[in-house]
C-alpha cells in the first residue's frame, strides 16, 4: 500500500472518501456542489443525510477518475478524537474492500488538521495506525479463491496541507507501530501446530536480525540447571520444550532499563484442570503476551528509540500427558520459593514467576513490566475493549493508563489491596498458585502471586485476556489476534 500527501483531493483514484463535520453542514454542501454540482446532492439524496459521527452514505457518482463518492459523516468538531480518526481510515479501507476496488483518496483529514485540535504527528500516527491495522487480514490457509476476491489496496492519497513534514514523521511511526501490531497478530493467528516454543526461537533469531538486538536463548538445558522449576513444570506434559527467550534491545546504554515480560503459553489445554469446550478453541492466544513483547523490540528498533529494553518471553505448553504436572504437585521457582499446584489451569503466572524473578536478578531493571493472557476474572470484570492494570507504582501506572487512552489500547487499574495480601500463602508450601475457591478478585490475586517474584517498586502487570483476541471483528480490529499491548508499550516508550 503506497501512501501519497497532496495539498488538494486527487480526484484519480477508484474510491473518493469525503467527510462533512456536522458544524460545516452549509459550507460542506456548498464544496461538494462545487466539486461535483448537482448530481452528487441528488446521489447523496440531501435532507436524509443526518451527519451524525460514523454515519457513511456511499453514492454511485463517479467522475473524473474515481468510481465512486464515499461520504462520511464527522460528527462535531469537540467531539472529534484520534480514535475516531483510525475508526474513520478503517472505513475508507473497508469500503475500498468492498468495492474491490484498488485505490482511494480522502479529504478527511485536512478537514480535522482545520479543527486546531491536535497536532500535525498525532494525525499523522493516528491515520497510519487507522490504515495500516485496518488493511490485515489472515488468510494464508485459504486454499479457495472467491470467484470475485477482494484486491489489496494499491495506493492511497491523503490530502494534508501544513506541517507536512511533522505529520509525514508520525504517519512514519504510526505505520511502524501498525505494523508491528499486525507482525504480533500473525503470530498468535498462526495454528499451535506451528507456533511451538521452537518457532517463537526461530522469530526471535529473525527479529535479532537487527544490529541493535542481542537474542539470549536459555533452552530446557539451562532452565534445569538454573532451577527454574516453575516453567519445568508447566512444559511436563508436553513434547516441545520450553525455552526462555531474551531479546535484549540496546537503543541506549544510559538512561534507565526497562523490563518488559510477555507470558508465552504457544497452547493451553489447562493441563489436568482441563478446560471445557468453549473454552479451549481461543487457546492459542495464550502466547499473547509473548508476542507483544517480541513485536515491541521489533518496533522499539524500527523506531530507534534511544532506550535500553530486555524483551523476555517464557515460552512452553500447557499439555497433558502421563508426565505432565499434576494438582499438589510443589514447584520449586527460579528464587527459591515453593508453589504448591492447586490449578494446572493457572500456569501463566507460574512461568511469569520463574521469568519476572530471573530478569530481576541479571538485568536489575528499573521498571518492569509484564503482559498477559493471565485472568478470566479480567474478561469477567472488563470484557474485551480494555485490559486490567495492577502496578506497585501509581507513578508507572498513571503513564501506561495515559498512554492507552492516547493508543486506544487501553489498561484500566485495579487495587493491589493490602487485605488480599495472604491470598496465596501456602499451607504446606510457600505459596499456592490459585486463591481458595469462592475467594474472587482473580486478576488481582494472580498479581499477588506476581508480587512474590518482583522486589522492584516500579512493577506493572497488565491482563490483557480481554482484549488480545476477538470473537468478532469491529472497525480496525479483526476477529482473532489484536496484537494487545504493542500499541499501548510503543506509546508508552514513545512518551517515556
Ligand atoms: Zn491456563
Amino acid at each position: 500500500m503506497k501512501v501519497s500527501v497532496t495539498d488538494i483531493i486527487d480526484t484519480s483514484k477508484d474510491l473518493l472518501v469525503l467527510g462533512i463535520f456536522q458544524e460545516d453542514e452549509d459550507m460542506s454542501y456548498e464544496f461538494l456542489n462545487t466539486l461535483f454540482a448537482k448530481e452528487l446532492q441528488e446521489a447523496l439524496g440531501l435532507g436524509v443525510f443526518k451527519k451524525t459521527y460514523g454515519e457513511v452514505y456511499p453514492t454511485k457518482f463517479a467522475g473524473l477518475g474515481y468510481r465512486r463518492v464515499l461520504v462520511l459523516a464527522l460528527g462535531s468538531k469537540d467531539e472529534m478524537s484520534l480514535e475516531r480518526v483510525r475508526r474513520l481510515m478503517s472505513k475508507a479501507v473497508s469500503y475500498t474492500k468492498i468495492y474491490k476496488f484498488e485505490s482511494f483518496s480522502m479529504n478527511i483529514l485536512s478537514l480535522i488538521e482545520n479543527t486546531g485540535r491536535f497536532s500535525p504527528e498525532e494525525l499523522g500516527r493516528a491515520s497510519a495506525e487507522g490504515l495500516y491495522l485496518s488493511n490485515y487480514s489472515f488468510k494464508k490457509y485459504m486454499s479457495i479463491v472467491p470467484e470475485n476476491p477482494e484486491k489489496d489496496i494499491q495506493t492511497v492519497t491523503l490530502t494534508w496541507i501544513k506541517d507536512k513534514d511533522n505529520f509525514l514523521k508520525g504517519f512514519e511511526e504510526g505505520k511502524i507501530i501498525a505494523e508491528c501490531t499486525n507482525f504480533a497478530k500473525d503470530l498468535v493467528n498462526e495454528p499451535p501446530m506451528l507456533m511451538t516454543p521452537a518457532y517463537m526461537e526461530k522469530v526471535a533469531e529473525e527479529i535479532a536480525e537487527n544490529k541493535n538486538i542481542k537474542l539470549r536463548v536459555l533452552d530446557k538445558k539451562d532452565l534445569e540447571e538454573k532451577g527454574f522449576g516453575a516453567i519445568l513444570g508447566v512444559s511436563k506434559g508436553s513434547e516441545h520444550p520450553p525455552k526462555l527467550l531474551i531479546l535484549e534491545y540496546h537503543g541506549s546504554e544510559e538512561g534507565p532499563v526497562t523490563a518488559i515480560v510477555g507470558k508465552g503459553i504457544t497452547f493451553d489445554t489447562g493441563g489436568y484442570n482441563i478446560k471445557p469446550t468453549g473454552s479451549m478453541e481461543t487457546m492459542k492466544c495464550d502466547m499473547g503476551g509473548a508476542a507483544a513483547v517480541m513485536a515491541m523490540i521489533k518496533a522499539a528498533a524500527a523506531l530507534g528509540l534511544k532506550k535500553k529494553i530486555i524483551g523476555v518471553a517464557p515460552v512452553c505448553e500447557n499439555a497433558i500427558s502421563g508426565s505432565a504436572y499434576k494438582p499438589g504437585d510443589i514447584l520449586i521457582a527460579y528464587n527459591k520459593k515453593s508453589i504448591e499446584v492447586t490449578n494446572t489451569d493457572a500456569e501463566g503466572r507460574l512461568i511469569l514467576a520463574d521469568a519476572l524473578a530471573y530478569v530481576e536478578e541479571k538485568y536489575k531493571p528499573d521498571v518492569i513490566i509484564d503482559l498477559a493472557t493471565l485472568t478470566g476474572a479480567c474478561v469477567v470484570a472488563l470484557g474485551s475493549s480494555i485490559s486490567g492494570i495492577v502496578s506497585t507504582n501509581k507513578e508507572l501506572q498513571d503513564a501506561l493508563q495515559k498512554a492507552g487512552d492516547v493508543s486506544y489500547d487501553r489498561v484500566w487499574p485495579l487495587p493491589l489491596l493490602e487485605e488480599y495480601k495472604d491470598s496465596m500463602k501456602g499451607t504446606i508450601s510457600d505459596l499456592k498458585n490459585t486463591a481458595a475457591t469462592g475467594y474472587g478478585a482473580g486478576t488481582i490475586t494472580a498479581a499477588v502471586f506476581l508480587q512474590n517474584f518482583v522486589t522492584q517498586q516500579k512493577w506493572a502487570h497488565i491482563d490483557i485476556a480481554g482484549p488480545a483476541f476477538l470473537l468478532e471483528g469491529k472497525d480496525y480490529l479483526q476477529k482473532g489476534a489484536t496484537g494487545a499491548g504493542v500499541r499501548l508499550l510503543s506509546y508508552y516508550f514513545l512518551r517515556n
